[in-house]
């Protein structure tokens, strides 16, 4: 086909290619987009639609099946959280059949329960399960207006970056806001003005309010040299997650019946947890109307040494599948002792930081494999043994000594080391039949 030299090329406005290409542009005014595009587009909006219709037909055992994919015990708080995850997403018509008749009031989630349990774990498995927008805020990063810091707007900001810059879907995301309990006044010590500064600040936000996105304030404001977009926070679901020390006994001292879950797993003794009030909150030193916004307080408990061992291998994705897949990666197959993987929880438990502790033991204990494996020939296998997970656990607090110049370990040897680095676990030279490389 001859082409006039002089006219400029139509192309696609999306990938670039012109008029000339074989691909069939679509031309309208001023604008063109070529089949390929287009094609990609109707599948993009096709599989949000279709993710959309599966997530409206989640109900809360659906949503308990799939928290117990990716999260060890906690059985009490996924169902609490997944009745109040879907009657929020019934509230804002994203789920369930009918029409709404009466308009549904606001609630909010509050998780309160040690470090490293999965509180955040658990608010973004619903966000991924329900297909919404997810961000992480740590409020302790919040600043007042006025002061230098990450502030409330810039939370939503992130939000519709997550949704890839579209704001009706950023208004029903899911912002998981953490460590509020770092909020709080607490008895007898100073009046923490900037926690409840942040409180106050947050108080609308949760209520539901229109938020101005400065363009000028970073990637997904806006659009490019654009206008302020606003946003609408009302069907916004927050999830607030604190450790709350201390907030049993509050709840103890007022009387607070004893729950079904269990407190405490010290001395291998588990006490039944007292149950939180809204009231016990504010005097742990939140502010009343803070608590006001937060109708839903569901408590998570204290991680044993058995969950921690399930955790290690259980969850889809879990730690020791993705160190093993690492391992593939290079032709190598790894595997852990039942009694290595109880002795990574072991150490894990030791260290009082829940689920937290896991990745630096198996990091730690695997440093020195990691480090020498790729330079082995592929097909070896290596079997991480307990003794293995203890000496490194010895060693994971401290920051990781990359290892220098030690020679591969040899068959059926456990490597001994004197400097300051992870051992060496057994490795066997040819790999199992079982599990071909
Ligand atoms: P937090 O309660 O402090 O929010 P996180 O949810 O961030 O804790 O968990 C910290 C780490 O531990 C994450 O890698 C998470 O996958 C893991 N983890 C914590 N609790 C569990 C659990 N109950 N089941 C599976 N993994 C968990």
């Amino acid at each position: 086909m001859a082409v006039p030299l002089r006219r400029k090329l139509a192309h696609c406005s999306f990938c670039g290619v012109n008029e000339l290409a074989a691909v069939p542009l679509i031309t309208g005014t001023g604008t063109a987009i070529c089949v390929d595009c287009a094609y990609a587009g109707i599948a993009a909006v096709e599989g949000r639609r279709r993710a959309r219709q599966a997530s409206g037909r989640l109900t809360p055992s659906m949503l308990v099946a799939r928290l117990d994919e990716h999260v060890i015990a906690q059985d009490t708080a996924k169902r609490a959280l997944s009745v109040a995850v879907y009657n929020h997403f019934k509230r804002i018509g994203r789920i369930g059949p009918g029409e709404r008749s009466t308009r549904l009031a606001k609630s909010n989630i509050l998780l309160a329960g040690p470090s490293g349990t999965g509180k955040t774990l658990l608010a973004e498995t619903l966000a991924r399960t329900l297909d919404v927008p997810f961000v992480v805020a740590d409020v302790t990063s919040i600043t007042q207006a006025g002061y230098a810091g990450e502030d409330t707007e810039s939370i939503f900001r992130r939000l519709v970056t997550a949704a890839d810059g579209d704001i009706a879907a950023a208004q029903h995301g899911i912002v998981f806001l953490d460590e509020v309990d770092k909020l709080a006044r607490r008895e007898g010590g100073t009046l923490d003005v900037s926690g409840e500064g942040v409180q106050q600040s947050l108080l609308k936000v949760l209520e539901g309010t229109q938020v101005s996105l400065d363009p000028r304030g970073g990637a997904g404001g806006g659009p490019a040299g654009g206008e302020t977009r606003r946003l609408d926070t009302s069907d916004i679901l927050f999830i607030a997650g604190g450790a709350f020390v201390g907030l049993d006994e509050i709840a103890a001292e007022r009387g607070g019946s004893r729950g079904i879950g269990f407190a405490a797993d010290i001395g291998g003794e588990r006490v039944p947890a007292p149950e939180v009030e809204p009231q016990d909150l504010v005097s742990f030193g939140l502010l009343p109307e803070f608590v006001g916004r937060m109708p839903v307080v569901v408590q998570l408990q204290p991680l044993g040494l058995a969950e921690l061992r399930r955790i290690v291998s259980e969850p889809s994705g879990s730690l020791l599948s993705q160190y093993e897949e690492l391992f593939r990666l290079d032709g190598h197959v790894l595997s852990f002792t039942d009694e290595a993987l109880v002795a990574v929880a072991t150490a894990a438990h030791g260290r009082r930081t829940g689920a937290r502790g896991l990745r630096a033991i198996m990091e730690s204990t695997l440093l020195g494999l990691m480090y020498d494996s790729p330079d082995w020939d592929p097909g070896r296998r290596l079997v991480v043994e307990a003794a293995d997970v203890r000496a490194a656990a010895d060693t994971a607090p401290r920051p990781p000594v990359p290892a220098q110049t030690s020679p591969p370990a040899e068959a059926g040897r456990n490597t001994e080391h004197t400097e300051r680095r992870a051992p060496l676990p057994r490795v066997v030279q040819a790999a199992a039949p079982d599990h071909p490389v």
